[in-house]
């Protein structure tokens, strides 16, 4: 987009309402877990506010949603600084935009390594879940968090140790002396299913999605409230980091799981972008069918020093980006209506 000069009121007017929008929108969605509109439709405004800061960057505030990773700290919770910041992913919502992504992102790598370098495309599946940050030192769980706005997060160590998998203690030796392990937490789709049959039939409401169950169940006051719903955690990141003897993000994956971390068993590494296609094609057929809710594709770069190289905004890294599936449109037999999922 080429800058406009100076933006009409009727502009400034249109952007300020939309930033609100997307604020009230957020604070429903990751405060209260309980969201006011679908994602498509959240993301739909997310867009035009970025197309109006493209066109008006002189409009840009420091506190604008785009500037932000999404989400704030209950005071129900004690406040957690991360050793790290935990960041958002830029969305594409196209193949077309996903090859623009990948031209640019490849420019740079080549620019850093003089041409030597190639860039292996990590590619993961998008849990839709909520993001936690564990804190072990020497192997031992220190805290685990939720990502908050991104600099600080809520304590939910009791919480997040009624999941069985995660190791209070890592198991093995040669754990770096401080890590942070990021990682998704969901509930798997036939546990939800089953979870959301067992309410009804105790007369109770239905959960809307899994996210949102995920999220409120994880940030219940009561941990015994928590250790009731079926929850489960994939890791997909690493924040700081002491003495890891690791290169790339897929190799720390293989020591995660030797430790006793449960990592995805969906990740691939792949070297060539008709191989990241196919990879989303697969997983857009299988979509329904996996262990969890995915709403898209994630691509990284597998290289720490490239990861490092290419660093990141104030919201998203410049080394990943999250492809999202179009919105599936349901036709129900009973009624004749449309929703979005
Ligand atoms: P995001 O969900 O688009 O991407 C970042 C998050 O993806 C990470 O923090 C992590 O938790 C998660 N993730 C899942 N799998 C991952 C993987 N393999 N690797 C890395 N990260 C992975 O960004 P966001 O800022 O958390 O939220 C935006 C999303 O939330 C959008 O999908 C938006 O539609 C939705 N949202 C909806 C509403 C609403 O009102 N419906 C409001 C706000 C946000």
């Amino acid at each position: 987009h080429e800058p406009e000069a100076i933006p009409t009121e009727a502009i400034r007017e249109e952007y300020e309402n939309l930033a609100d929008l997307v604020r009230k929108y957020r604070f429903a969605y990751y405060q209260e877990d309980a969201p006011l509109v679908s994602d498509a439709e959240f993301d739909t405004l997310f867009r035009r506010l970025e197309e109006i800061e493209a066109l008006h960057p002189e409009l840009v505030a420091n506190d604008s949603p785009t500037q932000e990773v999404g989400g704030e700290v209950s005071a129900a919770f004690a406040p957690v600084e991360h050793l790290q910041r935990m960041y958002s992913l830029e969305d594409v919502f196209s193949l077309a935009e996903l090859e623009a992504w990948l031209n640019r992102a490849e420019a740079s790598i080549e620019k850093i390594g003089d041409g030597g370098v190639k860039a292996a495309w990590l590619t993961e599946l998008k849990i839709d879940g909520l993001a936690v940050n564990l804190l072990y030192r020497d192997g031992k769980l220190v805290r685990a968090a939720t990502r908050g706005d991104g600099t600080t997060g809520e304590d939910i160590t009791h919480n997040l140790l009624t999941i069985k998998e995660i190791p209070q203690e890592l198991r093995g030796n040669g754990f770096p002396a401080e890590m942070e392990v990021r990682g998704e937490v969901f509930i798997p789709s036939k546990a939800f299913a089953e979870f959301n049959e067992a309410l009804i039939e105790a007369g109770k409401a239905p959960l809307a999605n899994p996210r949102n169950a995920a999220a409120g169940s994880l940030r219940q006051k009561d941990p015994a409230e928590t250790a009731k719903r079926p929850l489960k955690m994939f890791v997909h990141g690493i924040g700081a980091r002491e003495g890891l003897a690791a290169g790339s993000q897929s190799e720390t994956y293989g020591l995660l799981k030797e430790w006793g971390l449960p990592v995805s068993p969906y990740f691939e590494v792949l070297e060539t972008r008709d191989d990241v296609l196919a990879f989303i094609e697969r997983y857009g057929d299988q979509r329904h069918k996996l262990l969890h809710e995915i709403d898209g594709i994630v691509i990284k770069v597998d290289d720490f020093g490239t990861q490092r190289a290419l660093g990141n905004t104030t919201r998203v890294p410049r080394w990943a980006v999250a492809y999202k599936y179009p919105p599936e449109e349901v036709h129900t037999k009973l009624l004749d209506i449309q929703v979005n999922v």
